[in-house]
């Protein structure tokens, strides 16, 4: 798929971002396709370098993350929200990403946050800048069970375009209830979008989101909400390595059993250029030049998958990436087969299992 011919300004339904913290890595090889957010206290000066190294850059906006944060009254002034409108313009983003803060277990919250983020997108529109707007909220894992059914009504009165996180203490969506449940969301609203996902983001935007982002690391793929500690074993710190072949990301430390050429861990990706993936296995954790070429990738390889669900018009994109995560388990079946098992993640068998 040519990817080289990009409008600024408008959102291209089925865009895959890259959601970064950084402009190396997987940022670097990222800037011709489909776009960045950056996100976090420096994003705004890695979007000007961006524009400035890359005549234009392409798609890019700025995720200032103040939906981790707890309401502590400032949503309630005009004063954030406005200065969030004029920042992002002054920035000219290629979307408005609002002020929200992290939602509450009660209906109560997830209004406050629509409420603010109406005002910040009336402050978009008069901005001279013009580009959609997105109002994050945080699908807490509360908010997928009993209080979906009014957490969907709340939102389709609303009206209102939302950029979902959905998060957890681990993946979000590993079982055919989350899914479903996110599914739903999506279908919700009008106008949606994905922030901070794993592959399940080719997944929604398949299934009905405007657009999706993908974090470059582990700590941006998900929202982590604190969860009791299981037990006290230590945490495991081995790197996550995108394997193609099973659609996952898998912990270095579960890959060290694997010796000699296994085809299942080639990578045809321009970085890698039929190398193994387990060469990534090695650093704990990554750092430095290791870590921008796991990066990159990564990006590269979910960008090839995101392609063959999303690129082809004859194809359902639906059934393409619900063939994608049977293809995953069916590598992981032929592992098993091989001797070398691995436990498949739980969003694959929640996906395919909507067939
Ligand atoms: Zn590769």
């Amino acid at each position: 798929m040519v990817l080289a011919t990009l409008d600024e300004t408008v959102p291209r339904v089925g865009r895959i971002l890259l959601h970064a913290r950084r402009s190396e890595g997987a940022a670097s090889v990222w800037c011709k396709t489909d776009g960045i957010v950056f996100c976090g206290k420096e994003s705004g000066r890695l979007l000007r370098e961006r524009r400035a190294y890359d005549a234009g850059g392409g798609f890019l906006a700025v995720d200032g993350e103040s939906y981790l944060k707890r309401d502590s009254g400032q949503l309630d002034l005009f004063g954030p929200t406005l200065q969030a409108a004029h920042d992002q313009a002054f920035l000219r983003t290629s979307m408005y990403l609002a002020p929200s803060w992290r939602v509450g277990p009660e209906i109560g919250s997830l209004r406050a946050v629509l409420e603010a983020g109406e005002r910040f997108l009336e402050a978009v529109d008069q901005q001279s800048h013009s580009a959609p707007g997105y109002v994050p909220v945080v699908v807490r894992p509360g908010w997928r069970g009993a209080l979906l059914d009014d957490m969907c009504a709340e939102l389709w009165s609303s009206g209102i375009p939302v950029a979902f996180l959905f998060a957890g203490g681990a993946d979000p969506l590993s079982s055919r209830r989350e899914v479903a449940a996110a599914v739903k969301l999506v279908s919700a609203v009008p106008s949606s979008i994905v922030l901070r996902c794993d592959l399940s983001a080719i997944g929604l935007v398949s299934f009905g989101a405007q657009l999706a982002s993908i974090g470059a690391t582990s700590g941006m793929r998900h929202v982590f909400v604190p969860m009791p500690k299981a037990n006290n074993k230590p945490r495991d710190k081995s790197a996550h390595v995108l394997v193609p072949a099973l659609r996952a990301w898998v912990r270095g430390s579960k890959l060290n059993h694997i010796d000699g050429p296994v085809d299942l861990f080639r990578c045809v990706c321009r970085v890698c250029d039929g190398r193994s993936v387990l060469r990534f296995r090695e650093s704990e954790p990554h750092a430095g030049l290791i870590r921008d070429e796991a990066e990159a990738h990564g990006a590269l390889a979910w960008r090839e998958i995101a392609d063959r669900v999303l690129a082809d018009d004859e194809v359902d994109p639906r059934r393409a990436w619900l063939d994608e995560c049977e293809a995953g388990l069916e590598s992981y079946r032929i592992l098993r087969k091989e001797g070398l098992g691995l436990s498949p993640p739980g969003y694959l068998s929640a996906w395919s299992s909507l067939t």
